[in-house]
């Protein structure tokens, strides 16, 4: 999947919040798009459709102009990323980031290779041997995404991933996410409460509020409206 597209999309939870009111978005193939707004404005909720972990109440999730729902999850080539890394504790990094691969039945000779092109691209070629526990912070994230995009995902998603590292850190980061998405031509959207994340990293930010979409556009633009 290379292009997303909401159409009247709208989510109603069963205790009847209306996380997402009525949104219509379009995410071009290789775009980087910054859904931005504090917090509880209904941009996970948002990302987890595009994901297909929720259903919208109403309206349509468009993935490469189908609708979601009828492209089946593994045929989709989503990667996503959270803040808390989710990754698993007892395996080394080598075997977190090969795990994807394993899963869809990579052979070991190309497995290893893909981990390592992944592992030295990220700076991380280093401590594949190592479990989780014994990483930075900053390291964590960087295996996160490397076994998020080791099977090469046409979308990229990515909730606050960076919301738990310090600021230094933050900002080497966010230019290395700009850096490798765009080295890969992946479409990206990327959840953050941040302006200066959205204002760095981003080819068109989507400003939300309260589950409405306020703005859209390049940074440029969306900052300089009257
Ligand atoms: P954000 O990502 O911008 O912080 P969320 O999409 O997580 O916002 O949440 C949007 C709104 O929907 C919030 O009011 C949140 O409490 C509510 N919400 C999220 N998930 C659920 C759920 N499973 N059931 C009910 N309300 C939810
Ligand atoms: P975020 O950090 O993205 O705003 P939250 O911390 O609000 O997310 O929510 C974390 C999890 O709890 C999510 O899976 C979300 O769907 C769920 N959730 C959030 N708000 C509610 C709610 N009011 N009722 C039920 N589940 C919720």
């Amino acid at each position: 999947v290379t292009t997303v597209a909401l159409k009247d999309v709208t989510k109603v939870f069963r205790d009847g919040t209306v996380a997402v009111d009525s949104i219509n978005l379009d995410i071009n193939d290789g775009e980087f798009m910054v859904l931005l707004g504090p917090s509880g404005c209904g941009k996970s909720t948002v990302l987890r459709m595009v994901a297909g972990l929720e259903e919208p109440t109403t309206g349509a999730v468009m993935l490469d102009g189908e609708l979601a729902n009828e492209l089946p999850p593994r045929d989709r080539k989503i990667a996503m990323v959270f803040q808390d890394f989710a990754l698993y504790p007892h395996m080394s990094v080598g075997d977190n980031i090969a795990f994807p691969l394993k899963l869809a039945g990579v052979e070991p000779a190309p497995r290893g290779e893909r981990v390592t092109d992944v592992a030295s691209a990220l700076g991380i070629g280093d401590v594949l041997e190592r479990r989780p526990s014994q990483l930075s912070g900053g390291q964590r994230q960087r295996v996160a995404m490397g076994r998020a995009i080791v099977r090469r995902p046409g979308l990229f998603l990515m909730d606050e991933p960076l919301s738990n590292l310090d600021s230094g850190l933050r900002a080497e980061l966010r230019a290395e996410i700009s850096g490798l998405t765009r080295e890969l031509g992946v479409t990206t959207m990327y959840v953050t409460h941040d302006q200066a994340e959205a204002l760095t990293m981003a080819d068109r930010v989507a400003i939300m509020r309260k589950g409405v979409l306020q703005d859209v556009g390049t940074p440029t633009q969306v900052y300089n409206r009257p």
